[in-house]
């Protein structure tokens, strides 16, 4: 198929207003998308039967289709969609904080965050990643990204306006899909939708500079987390090819130019790979990198797969890197891997071919 035929959710309210009249139909279809989770027009009983007629011979209500569900022990969820010309991205489902009882009521609710994909594949193709290995093949819609979230919601049963965070960490570079991905952000964000704030979303990028600028001139309020991976442009341009373009200098640059509240940190994803960056000198070197910025670090273990040449790296290392880090006054966290049984930690997904279905 070449032509993809949009959906309902491609629409920002604003645009779908200039779609039907009276405008108040806008509003009552957003409320089917976004509070009902409906996915077909045959259940938005209050729309006249020829305004659904025409919108379906245009739109589709969701254009994801879940194929795939696999739950590991820890409650995170690996789904995979197909899309309408049949190619398949992933998105996961984390549970953030357990829910705490006391004396039988809840007193913490649980917290969950959906990493999503942005493409079908990556250009940017790093070394160590898997998404990379299968190529590009295109970019997402918006309907595609914001689908994503709708059919995790409804799947999990999760109320519209139950809080929410969305990671920008699953197939493909959000920032290299930046039209598609802002509207994305825009239709998250709207009142009358899921009313997802700027501040629950994280966009992660390899660090194309340019497009760092571009996503804070546009002032939507989200988070960035730069996967930075190394600290000098010799081992970062190895692991992350389009360094040679953007180098680290002007990652470093681009984030200091990022409008971020003042409350917050911007994350630096750190993936620590034995022998490679492990060392003291490298957790050295960058303290004096981040230094000046409102920074915090994630230590990610590299997770091996079958072919790779890199290691993951041992404990005692990655505590070390962890605690240099912490002494010399830099946040730092180590990820934990979420749904390791299933390899769903957020950013490790693929494309699924024909045959491993
Ligand atoms: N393209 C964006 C967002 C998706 S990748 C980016 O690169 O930031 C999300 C994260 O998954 C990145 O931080 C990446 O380093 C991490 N990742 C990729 N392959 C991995 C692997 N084999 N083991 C551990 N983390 C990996
Ligand atoms: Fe693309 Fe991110 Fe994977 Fe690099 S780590 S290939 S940028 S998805």
């Amino acid at each position: 198929m070449n032509q993809l035929k949009p959906s309902l959710l491609d629409f920002t309210l604003k645009e779908l207003t200039q779609l039907v009249k009276p405008s108040f139909r806008a509003k009552q279809i957003y409320g089917w998308l976004y509070h009902q989770y409906t996915d077909s027009y045959d259940a938005m009983k209050n729309i006249p039967k020829a305004m659904k007629e025409e919108l379906s011979q245009k739109y589709l209500v969701n254009p994801m289709k879940i194929i795939r569900k696999e739950v590991a022990s820890d409650g995170t969820i690996k789904y995979l969609f197909e899309l309408q010309d049949g190619k398949t991205v992933e998105a996961v489902w984390l549970k953030m904080k357990d829910e705490i009882h006391e004396d039988g009521k809840l007193v913490q609710e649980a917290k969950y965050t959906i990493c999503v994909s942005t493409q079908v594949g990556c250009k940017v193709g790093c070394s160590f990643c898997l998404t990379a290995k299968g190529g590009f093949t295109r970019d997402l819609s918006a309907g595609e990204i914001v689908g994503q979230v709708v059919a995790l919601k409804r799947d999990n049963k999760h109320k519209h306006n139950r809080k929410i965070n969305i990671v920008y960490m699953g197939m493909g570079e959000p920032l290299d899909n930046l039209e598609n991905l802002a509207k994305a952000i825009e239709i998250f964000k709207k009142e009358e939708g899921l009313a997802i704030s700027g501040k629950r979303q994280t966009v992660s990028t390899s660090g194309l500079s340019n497009k760092i600028d571009q996503l804070g001139a546009m002032d939507l309020g989200v988070h960035i987390a730069i996967s930075l991976h190394a600290v000098d442009d010799e081992l970062r341009t190895e692991l992350i090819p389009m360094n040679k373009a953007h180098n680290i200098d002007s990652i470093i640059e681009a984030v200091k130019r990022f409008p971020i509240d003042t409350r917050k940190r911007v994350m630096f994803e750190y993936l620590v790979i034995k022998n490679k960056n492990d060392d003291l000198g490298s957790a050295k070197k960058l303290v004096k990198l981040l230094s000046g910025i409102k920074a915090k670090v994630n230590l990610i273990y590299f997770n091996p797969y079958p072919g790779t040449p890199y290691e993951r790296p041992s404990y005692e290392d990655m505590f070390a890197f962890q605690e240099y880090l912490v002494k010399h006054g830099l946040l730092a966290t180590i990820r934990d891997s979420k749904g390791i049984d299933i390899s769903a930690a957020c950013g490790q997904l693929k494309e699924k071919t024909e045959g491993e279905l």
